[in-house]
Order: structure tokens, then sequence, then C-alpha cells
């Protein structure tokens, strides 16, 4: 647990929260867990919202929320810091639920304030440990009855290394989830290790491209075929596609002409509290 703790810290640039061996942050990584139950417990935890934008439209046609955790003490605390955190300690169940369920709660306010249903969809990122450990089914559907939200307006995105732990299992997850008219996106497409006989097999609707090749796009020939590659797949696929990490409108362009479908970017908007989401969406063409 302590070298995938380190792998992770690596990769997100933060191994100060994971020194294996190092008692002190032993003690910090412990410290933190305890804080972040707490917090979960007290809904010290938030959503913010980054809308989603249908490219040859530029309508906004969904958003994706995304945790934010506002440390009393240490500030905002980010989800690539406590999002590992909640895995390795199991709270992950706890605080999964509670997205599900905040960010369809959030859409039904919205639908409130516009006096009807609003035609957008609201993604949810679900953790490859949540598959493992939860049933992910009846969290979806309690989260839908609660919020009287229809399925098919909710959109869980989930990664690569759900499908590497259990294939089996989670094509029958995937297949009731769709069961419910819930859209499902393979997030940060093209960084794991899942193989393509299951992307065929599996009920996936959107491939999201990761931000590590959609970045570097302008500047970098190889990112670009790797994009229009999977692009061409998803396309034979019969999925549908989004960019994240737009942040051009060159990059916008590029993507329109590659064919992608739907982009979602700092050139758009960052993760927005829910009143500015929503003030947004009411600014932008129907
Ligand atoms: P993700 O699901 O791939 O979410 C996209 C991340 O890219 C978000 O980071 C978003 O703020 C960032 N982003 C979007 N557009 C741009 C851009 O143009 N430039 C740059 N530099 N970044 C951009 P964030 O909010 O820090 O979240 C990081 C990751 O934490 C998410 O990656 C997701 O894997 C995880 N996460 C966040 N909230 C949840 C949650 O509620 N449940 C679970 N299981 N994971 C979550
Ligand atoms: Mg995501
Ligand atoms: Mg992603
Ligand atoms: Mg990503």
């Amino acid at each position: 647990n302590a070298q995938i703790a380190m792998k992770r810290a690596k990769q997100s640039g933060h191994a100060e929260l994971y020194q294996a061996g190092d008692s002190v942050t032993a003690r910090q990584r412990f410290s933190l867990e305890t804080e972040l139950r707490r917090a979960i417990e007290r809904d010290q935890l938030h959503l913010a919202f980054q809308p989603l934008i249908e490219l040859s439209t530029g309508r906004v046609i969904g958003f994706e929320a995304l945790a934010r955790w506002d440390h009393p003490e240490k500030g905002a605390i980010s989800p690539v810091d406590f999002i590992p955190v909640a895995e390795e300690s199991g709270l992950i169940v706890a605080l999964g639920r509670w997205a599900l369920r905040a960010a369809t709660r959030t859409l039904a306010e919205w639908d409130r304030r516009a006096g009807a249903p609003l035609p957008v969809h609201m993604a949810v990122n679900v953790s490859a440990v949540q598959f493992q450990r939860d049933d992910v089914v009846s969290a979806i559907k309690a989260a839908l009855t609660e919020s009287g939200i229809a399925g098919s307006r909710l959109k869980i995105e989930l990664t690569e290394s759900c499908i590497v732990t259990d294939p089996d299992g989670i094509a029958r997850v995937l297949r009731a989830i769709h069961g419910l008219d819930v859209t499902i996106a393979m997030d940060d497409f093209g960084t794991g290790y899942s193989s393509l006989t299951y992307l065929q097999r599996l009920p996936i609707d959107v491939l999201k491209i990761d931000r590590s090749f959609v970045a570097p796009m302008l500047h970098d020939r190889d990112s670009v075929a790797i994009v229009r590659a999977i692009l061409g797949l998803a396309s034979a696929l019969g999925m549908a596609t989004t960019a994240e990490g737009v942040e051009s409108e060159a990059l916008i362009e590029t993507l329109i002409g590659l064919g992608c479908d739907i982009a979602q970017g700092y050139y758009f908007a960052r993760p927005l509290p829910s009143d500015e989401a929503f003030a947004y969406l009411r600014s932008r063409p129907a």
C-alpha cells in the first residue's frame, strides 16, 4: 500500500504527503484521513461544476461535478490529494455516495430555479474502489429517487482501473447502470491499461480524452496523432468523445477539425460554485 501511495504521490507531484517509512508523514496522512472522515460526516465537502460544451453548437450540454474540500486551517485541499486518501481508507464509499446525491440534488435545484427541467446532464466521478466495495447501482438509484432526476440526465465517469481489477464484475454493474438510462463515460482515456476488448464489450457511451494528450496538441504532433486515433476508435465503436483540458481557442478549432464532440476546460470555464455554474448556463446560447 505504501508503494502504491508513493507511486500515486509521484504521479501527482505531491510526494510530501506520502513518504513511505517516514513516521511523521505517516502521522500526517493519518490525520488527513481522520479529518477527511470528519469533513464528510459534517458535510464540509462541496462540489464545483465545470461546463461541458458541445463543439458543433457551442451549447452547454452538461456539467462535471468535482469534489472540493476547504480545510478550516489548511485551506483548499486538492482532490488529487484527498481522493487517494479516501480510496485507501475506504472513505471513498461515503464520499462517492455523497457526491452522487449532492450532484443530482444540485441539478434538481437548478431545474426548480429555472422553472422547468434544464436540457443539461450531470457527470459524477465514481472511483474503482467504490465499484469494488459498494453497491454502486443502488447508490445511483437512491440518488435518482431522492432528487427526482431522470437517469438519462446522469453520467457516470469511471477510469480504466475499474476494468482491470474485475472485468466481469464491472460488466454486470455497468449493464445495470445502463438499464437505469444513465450514461457511462470512460475518464482519462489513454492513461490506463485497459484492453480494447473490454472497451468493445462494455456499455461505454463516451470516451473522455485525457488532458495530457489534449493540452500539448498545438505544439506536439504525436499528441495530435494519439487524439486522432482515439477519435477514430470512438467513432468506429459508436462512442461519443469529450476532450478535457481545453485552454485555448486554437485548440478548439483543432478539435472541431478532428471531429471531437464535446470539450471541457479552462477556456470555457473553470469548475464553478453552484450559483456561478447556474449563471454561466443561463448566460450561454440555448
Ligand atoms: P477528472 O475526473 O479527470 O477531472 C478533470 C480535472 O481536470 C479536474 O481537476 C479539473 O478541474 C481539471 N481541469 C479541467 N479543465 C482543465 C484545464 O483546462 N486545464 C487544467 N490544467 N485542468 C483542467 P480536479 O477538480 O482537481 O480533480 C482532479 C481529479 O480528482 C478528477 O480528475 C477526478 O479523478 C478526481 N475527483 C474529483 N472529484 C471527485 C469525486 O467526487 N469522486 C471521485 N471518485 N474522484 C473525484
Ligand atoms: Mg472526471
Ligand atoms: Mg478526466
Ligand atoms: Mg483527467
